[in-house]
């Protein structure tokens, strides 16, 4: 069994050096569990947060604990009743090889499903985060203008496509020309502006002539920057991730700008609301695969998947994710399908 350990807390970005790659037996099965061979591992940014031991909403992987990760696997042997051999699951086996598991966290996906993958994205917690975050706090009125960043990624590829089927206006933000077509012409935008080119800001600011009602937060920074001047009195902002600080050691230099943002959202009467998925919506998963599977399979919604083989690459391929490499949704295939 090959997995991935937490060597060290990174300062900063991961590095080679932030996790090893272990060795040993493949467990054994007790009454009442079943062992899981890994097929996908999901890589998501919330990863680099259980890295640090700052105090957040979950508890830090250890060190020297296998790093935890999302996973599509499928049953070698049970003695759960309701799982059988060669069956697919959905769960959190994290970066190894197999898991032994009790069937807690771990959901059915049959014998034979049509894309088992798309489970740790569209149809799963990516894909919820988008449509929870947009439907519960955006609160979404036709007409109205969506901006959302991280614009290709697998939670802002689906927030802007639910908002065009809800009838808004959508502007997507993204890093480059290519990620920036590809919200327009294959995820059906109605604009993209590119936060690394220059007059980004003039550019987001031609492309929501009305201004912005929803901002659906996924990155912070200078993308924040370029939008807040943008918002509209009684815009909503769902405050999803800020991945430009994940690495960040400190604050910003320059003047403190707290006031002035607190002061923004008092005259602006902006509401702002984090939310972490699982824990305040995981509730409405039922709804969402309902509602999601019907506009995925009608091909209302499109879905880019970036499959990388060989769990040795994964940690590569996890720093690459936090640079902004991917496009689409970064998956690990583990083992054979
Ligand atoms: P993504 O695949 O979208 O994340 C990677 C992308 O983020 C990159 O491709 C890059 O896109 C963008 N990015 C990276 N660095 C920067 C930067 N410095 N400035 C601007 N953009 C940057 O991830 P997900 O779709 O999985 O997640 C999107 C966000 O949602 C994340 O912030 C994540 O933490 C958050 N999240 C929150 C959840 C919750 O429960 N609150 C649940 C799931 C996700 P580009 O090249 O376009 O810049």
């Amino acid at each position: 069994n090959r997995r991935f350990v937490l060597a060290e807390r990174p300062q900063g970005e991961p590095t080679e050096g932030t996790l090893r790659l272990e060795t040993d037996a493949v467990p054994d099965v007790g009454d009442g569990q079943m062992l899981l061979r890994t097929v996908f591992l999901s890589l998501d940014p919330y990863m680099r947060g259980r890295m640090s031991d700052a105090p957040s909403y979950a508890a830090p992987v250890e060190i020297g604990q296998t790093m935890v990760g999302g996973t599509v696997s499928r049953v070698v042997r049970s003695t759960l009743p309701g799982f059988n051999e060669g069956d697919w699951v959905v769960g959190f086996s994290g970066w190894q090889d197999y898991a032994v598991s009790d069937g807690k966290g771990v959901t059915p996906l049959g014998a034979d499903p049509v894309h088992p993958s798309w489970a740790l994205g569209v149809m799963g917690m990516p894909g919820l985060t988008a449509w929870a975050g947009l439907t519960q706090i955006g609160k979404p009125k036709a007409g109205e203008t969506l901006v959302v960043g991280g614009a290709t990624g697998p939670v802002g590829a689906t927030v802007g496509q639910i908002g065009k089927i809800l009838g808004l206006r959508v502007v997507g933000i993204a890093g480059g020309v290519e990620k920036c077509s590809h919200a327009v012409d294959v995820l059906g935008f109605d604009a993209c502006v590119d936060y690394k080119s220059d007059g980004f800001a003039g550019q987001l600011a031609l492309a929501t002539p009305e201004g912005i009602d929803i901002y659906f937060e996924n990155v912070g920074g200078k993308v924040f920057d370029a939008v807040a001047p943008r918002l509209n009195t009684r815009a909503r902002i769902p405050l999803c991730g800020l991945i430009s600080q994940y690495n960040a050691t400190s604050l910003p230099d320059g003047p403190d700008r707290l006031g002035w943002l607190m002061g923004m959202f008092l005259k602006k009467r902006i509401s702002v609301r984090g939310f972490i998925v699982f824990d305040d919506f995981g509730h409405l998963y039922p709804e969402f695969a309902k509602e999601m599977g019907g506009w995925v399979e009608a091909g209302r919604i499109k879905y880019r998947e970036e499959m990388i083989d060989g769990l040795e690459e994964a940690p590569r391929a996890f720093i690459g994710l936090l640079r902004g490499e991917g496009f689409g949704k970064r998956v690990i295939r583990v083992g054979p399908d």
